[in-house]
């Protein structure tokens, strides 16, 4: 036990690339400067290289223009959903007269109706949701998407926005006829301030631009996700994206400064201010953080990024029970205190889905049977200070026992290979089959028991696997069949919800709510907080044009509030 110890201790602090991975070349690998220290860990200064992580390679190609490997839909649409709703009869059918005044605004190219671009931009990544659009907008500037809502309200056309088509819970297909705004044509930078940090930009850039851009600049997005490749910074503001640096830098209410949108009614609101603080009456630019865009079309965002530090170190560490993550959590907090800037989980099944469908990630740790690993990461600007104290922090918590083997990633090939397990999670489960999604907020310390008590109910009829953002208290709890079926549905749902109720979580920690859990979000939210958001819907979208069946319940979006 002691020399087994002893020999994970030394595999943490010496780990050598060669052991356990196959050779990778990285394809900026020339421009990195690593600098390896006297211990042997390495420290590397180009971010954005890091941040160069795609899910598979593939950028997900929601219009079918050719950006990626994503050509064949295999499509597997998810109809219990949508078939319990009806079409609302208050939005107008399309008519030819629609597409000529639109072909005049926008011009001809910009007037989708290819059958093969819909066919794209009408099903959503999971490829479980899909609508049937016959016509996708591409807009190129404010005034064009002010007057395409002008006429759709006018006309009571119903409208889906829509960014990267990421979305995990249906929010960015139409569920019927919707017409489609893409806004993937608005993708200038704006501008960027280089004392302050602020990067003004069109909502359609692809946040992996973004980072990329501001990179160059000596700066960083203070928002990173698995997505990167393809989402886009107005659909990341529409859905308050999370993801994997919340821990460090908070979330986008905090670090979105202003917003320009536009409302149904095609009125644009100017509200991209560039201050930190501003305290004129109600700041409403928070209403469309996160509204999913069921408020107004958000064409431009300013965002405030942290300037970009040199030393960052990744540890992909094995715990033996849950027990162990959270006490690891908590000294990280504790220990590494400002330069934690990730702290990720996944349990060995998540693991062993990423090692069974994803082409070439390889365990870093030799085989054996660990209960739960946890990913960290530390961003700090002194490379020794930083060096000895995540060190310290490892080797107490080897010594302690939280940790049972771990390695730290000596190059920045190491430290994507560490990313790729915990951002692969999403994809592999995308190859197994059909996956129930749950994305949940809840008390760190009970977090797990859900996931256990999930595989007590589903029997060995599914695979339950649970990851996510351990250092937010974000379990994405997921749920893999070969095929969907409606019995497991019925024993998923919806004790995940009252569970989550119970213990008062949130059903939605950072997807949203989107057409899934448009009717369960009473488990999270007072019915009079319900009732205000549908006055606030009502006021700025009274004919709910915009992105309907979406984010509020049936039962009183349509009713007159
Ligand atoms: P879309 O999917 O196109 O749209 C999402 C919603 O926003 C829809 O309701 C749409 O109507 C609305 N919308 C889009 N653009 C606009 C706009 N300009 N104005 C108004 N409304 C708009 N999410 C996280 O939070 N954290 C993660 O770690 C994370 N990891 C992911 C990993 C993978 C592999 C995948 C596939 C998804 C992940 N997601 C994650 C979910 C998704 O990427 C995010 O929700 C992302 O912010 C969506 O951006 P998008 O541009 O793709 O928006």
């Amino acid at each position: 036990m002691i020399m087994e110890r002893l020999r994970a201790t030394r595999r943490l602090l010496n780990y050598s690339p060669k052991s356990f991975f196959a050779p990778r070349s990285h394809p900026n690998s020339s421009e990195h400067s690593i600098c390896r220290s006297a211990s042997g860990f390495a420290h590397w200064g180009r971010y954005s290289e890091h941040q160069k992580r795609r899910f598979g390679g593939t950028v997900w190609d929601p219009l079918g223009i050719g950006l990626g490997k994503a050509s064949t839909i295999q499509c597997r649409y998810f109809g219990s959903v949508a078939a319990k709703i009806q079409r609302d009869p208050s939005f107008s059918p399309l008519n030819s007269d629609d597409i000529s005044y639109f072909k005049g605004i926008l011009g001809e190219k910009n007037v989708i109706q290819d059958e093969d671009r819909l066919a794209f931009a009408n099903t959503d990544w999971m490829r479980k949701y899909k609508g049937s659009s016959k016509l996708l907008l591409l807009p190129r500037s404010t005034e064009e998407v002010s007057r395409v809502l002008k006429y759709c309200n006018s006309r009571r056309l119903a409208v889906v926005p829509q960014g990267g088509n990421t979305g995990l819970v249906g929010g960015s297909v139409p569920v019927f006829d919707e017409v489609i705004i893409n806004m993937s044509s608005m993708n200038n930078i704006i501008s960027f301030d280089k004392v302050s940090g602020i990067l003004v930009s069109e909502a359609g850039c692809i946040l992996e631009n973004l980072v990329s851009f501001l990179d160059n600049q000596g700066f960083i997005m203070p928002l990173d996700l698995g997505a990167k490749g393809s989402c886009q910074i107005g659909g990341n503001v529409s859905t308050n994206a999370g993801g994997l640096r919340l821990v460090r830098y908070g979330s986008l209410h905090g670090n979105v400064l202003g917003i320009e949108a536009v409302l149904a009614n095609g009125d644009v609101l100017d509200m991209l201010g560039t201050l930190r603080k501003d305290n004129t009456g109600y700041d409403l630019k928070h209403l469309f953080i996160g509204s999913e865009g069921s408020l107004g079309i958000v064409t431009k965002v300013s965002i405030l990024s942290p300037p970009k530090l040199s030393s960052v170190n990744v540890a992909f560490l094995a715990c033996k029970d849950y027990f162990s993550c959270q006490k690891l959590l908590l000294e990280a907090k504790r220990r590494l205190g400002e330069i934690l800037s990730a702290f990720e989980f996944l349990d060995n099944e998540s693991l062993d889905l990423v090692l069974n469908h994803l082409e070439g990630v390889r365990n870093p740790l030799p085989p054996s049977m660990h209960n739960f690993y946890v990913l960290i990461e530390t961003t700090g600007s002194n490379e020794s200070y930083d060096k000895e104290k995540l060190e310290a922090f490892l080797l107490r918590s080897m010594e302690g026992g939280l940790i049972s083997d771990g390695v730290l990633a000596q190059d920045i090939n190491q430290a994507s290979s560490f990313w790729r397990i915990r951002e692969g999670v999403a994809e592999a489960l995308m190859k197994a089959g059909a996956v129930y999604k749950y994305d949940l907020s809840l008390p760190v310390e009970k977090m797990y028991n859900l996931v256990e008590e999930m595989r007590i109910k589903v029997g060995s009829s599914a695979k339950v696997i649970g990851y996510g953002h351990l250092g937010d208290g974000n379990l994405h709890l997921n749920v893999s069949t070969p095929q969907y079926d409606d019995m497991i549905l019925a024993q998923i749902e919806p004790f995940v919800y009252e569970w989550t109720s119970k213990h008062h979580g949130s059903i939605s920690a950072e997807h949203g709510l989107g057409l899934m859990k448009a009717n369960k979000i009473f488990y999270s939210k007072s019915h009079k907080t319900v009732q205000l958001m549908a006055s606030i819907k009502k006021l700025m979208d009274p004919n709910g044009i915009l992105n309907p069946y979406k984010v509020l319940p049936h039962s009183i979006s349509y009713s007159t509030v």
